[in-house]
């Protein structure tokens, strides 16, 4: 559906996007991460044609961006960072402006108002102008001129920035329903957004790609967490002999081991603690925190890749 192949942007002589490759399929949500000046936005602005890469190249559903803009801006619906709106006119108004920018008329152009308006329960404020409208409102607006034309791909950069936290909750439900027929792009530099409702994680960092990969298989990262009775003196050698132990936690009179293995070994590991006499209360794989992966990644030179 995207691909973007080693695609570089400079602004004079600074590289904000630096030779990144990325190729989404349908269907699939992806959270953009980075820090501050990572280069997300830039990135986003060149799927989206508002800005050309100065090397490399991006297709989006087959047509090349550059060649053809039109044509993906039809396929597309983007809320930009601070999404500009006209705050004097109405809510309605503002989305029957924008149905008629996107060429919806009659019929068509009321049955996409009204259900942009119920995905993003804006009734209550439809005829209210825009000025008027909270923070949240105002990005739900945002949100609404973004999914007029049903477009099969939704690019949103930093859609629950200075939202509340139950407007958050709505923002992500809206997220996931908009998935269900949308490939979504998510960029944000909030972690547990991107937990929330992402399926898969690309991190950029000082405009490279340094992470690309699916959150659970992030999260799991060929770690097992065996829970036994025994202190590090007796058990650590028998651990030893199957895999490296990377970290010991003691937790009331049970101890934990972080082994560097293979969730397919657990069995393994499984029959020798119970061969040694040990008692064994718990054995899974070790779920790494995504602020654990980000930090990684800062750090990290190496790029993690589904590819
Ligand atoms: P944030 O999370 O703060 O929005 P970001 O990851 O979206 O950051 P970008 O907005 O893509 O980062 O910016 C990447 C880098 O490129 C920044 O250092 C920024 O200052 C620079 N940059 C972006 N647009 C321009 C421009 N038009 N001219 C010069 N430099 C630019």
């Amino acid at each position: 559906m995207i691909d973007v192949d080693g695609v570089t942007r400079r602004f004079g002589d600074f590289t904000a996007v630096d030779g990144v490759s990325l190729h989404i399929p349908r269907g699939e949500i992806v959270g953009l991460l980075g820090h501050n000046g990572a280069g997300k936005t830039t990135l986003m602005k060149m799927i989206t044609g508002f800005l050309e890469p100065t090397a490399g190249s991006i297709r989006v559903d087959g047509h090349e961006v550059t060649a053809e803009p039109r044509a993906v801006q039809a396929l597309i619906g983007y809320l930009p960072e601070n999404c500009p709106l006209y705050p004097d006119m109405t809510v309605m108004e503002y989305l029957e402006f924008q149905a008629g920018l996107h060429g919806l008329a009659g019929a068509e152009r009321d049955a996409a108002l009204a259900r942009a308006v119920r995905l993003t329960e804006l009734a209550p404020k439809a005829l209210q102008p825009i000025q008027t409208l909270s923070r949240g409102y105002r990005q739900r607006v945002g949100v609404a001129q973004a999914i007029l034309h049903r477009p099969r791909i939704l690019i949103l950069d930093e859609p629950t920035n200075g939202l509340d936290p139950t407007q958050i909750l709505h923002m992500r439900g809206l997220i996931r329903d908009l998935a269900e027929e949308s490939t979504v792009i998510v960029s944000t530099h909030i972690l547990q957004e991107v937990q929330a409702v992402c399926e898969r994680v690309v991190i950029l960092r000082a405009g490279r790609k340094v992470v690309d990969a699916r959150l659970d298989e992030l999260q799991r990262d060929g770690r097992l967490r065996v829970t036994l009775d025994r202190a590090e003196a007796e058990a650590r050698p028998v651990l030893e002999a199957l895999a490296p132990v990377r970290r010991v936690e003691a937790a009331e009179r049970r101890f934990i081991y972080v082994l560097d293995a293979d969730p397919g070994q657990a069995p393994e590991v499984g029959r020798a603690v119970q061969g040694a006499g040990f008692a064994l209360y718990g054995l899974c794989p070790e779920q790494r925190s995504l602020e654990a992966v980000f930090a990684e990644a800062e750090t990290a030179g190496e790029v993690r890749d589904v590819a």
